[in-house]
């Protein structure tokens, strides 16, 4: 264990084990969990804003986790700067950073069993561009939970899919933790704040805001019975596909628990959207509440 003024980081599963039954193990005490890739900026600490709030601990986890990563995906090049986000974490006041190397959580010959997330949350939207991405993300989402068996774990609307398939798995495996979510942080011009931000050009940048505005357009078309769902939908899809430089994959609504299409409006309902600007891929989501 490495201390660095009030937040210890953590390298090993065995330090993460220790450190949770001695610190964070009393009686009564409740721990909140933030799973991360790293590479930290305003949106994750919103998450550990909030975890602070409601628990008595809180670890953070950096860990780039190779099992989500396809072929092809930036797993090698994803931003890795530890100090940095560690220096984050200290003037938080996070209790602990787990930070292992990939052997630690995935040792010896690699990781035999998989958590399968139901087909229905992970065969569109993201998981039909990324194959083996929720199965990746549900798998070390386990391995982490049963690692630090926290009561409380934390993860942003940013990543709405994720988090469905998050929710489901826990439910359905009986994991005795509690699920929070956090609203999605952006940027003064609407884009959602991602660590994949800073791979963007400066004109990818300047261009990025168009899909915050297209959900924004989409939704408040779709809430004033203009026009309907299908259309607004479809009104969106050919205006960012006539974007120079956007490549887009997705636009769809869904039920938000089932993540079920949607062809007519609701009271309840998500958008989301997925768009490749040069090699950056980017997503974001509107919830409608
Ligand atoms: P990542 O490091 O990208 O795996 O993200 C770690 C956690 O931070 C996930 O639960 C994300 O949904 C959440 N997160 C990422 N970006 C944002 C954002 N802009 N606002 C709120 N939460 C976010």
């Amino acid at each position: 264990m490495k201390s660095t003024a009030s937040t210890v980081v953590l390298e090993t599963v065995a330090d993460l084990k220790a450190w949770r039954s001695q610190v964070a193990g009393r009686p009564g005490s409740v721990l909140g969990f933030v799973p991360t890739m790293g590479a930290l900026h305003a949106g994750h600490m919103s998450l550990v804003r909030l975890a602070a709030e409601q628990c008595d601990h809180v670890l953070v986890s950096i860990f780039v986790n190779p099992l989500q990563f396809g072929k092809g995906e930036d797993f090698d090049r994803y931003p890795r700067p530890f100090e940095r986000d560690l220096e984050f974490c200290r003037k938080a006041g996070v209790h602990a950073v787990f930070h292992p190397a990939v052997d630690a959580i995935y040792p010896g010959q690699g990781q035999s069993t998989v958590v399968v997330p139901p087909r229905s949350l992970i065969e569109h939207l993201c998981g039909a561009f990324r194959p083996g991405h929720f199965e990746g993300v549900a798998t070390v989402v386990t391995k982490l939970f049963g690692m630090a068996t926290p009561e409380q774990a934390y993860f942003g609307e940013k990543d709405f899919q994720q988090l469905a398939v998050i929710r489901r798995m826990t439910a359905d495996l009986n994991l005795p933790v509690s699920i929070k979510a956090a609203p999605t942080l952006r940027e003064a011009d609407g884009l959602a704040m991602s660590s994949r931000n800073v791979y963007l050009n400066q004109e990818e940048r300047e261009r990025a805001p168009v899909l915050y505005q297209t959900l924004c357009h989409v939704r408040d078309r779709a809430l004033s019975g203009s026009v309907s769902l299908s259309e607004a939908l479809e009104d969106g899809r050919v205006r960012l596909r006539q974007c120079a430089g956007v490549e887009l994959q997705y636009l769809e609504a869904c039920d938000p628990d089932s993540l079920a299409p949607l062809e007519t409006t609701r009271a309840s309902m998500v958008i989301l959207v997925a768009a490749k600007f040069g090699q950056v891929r980017l997503i974001d989501n509107v919830i409608v509440r």
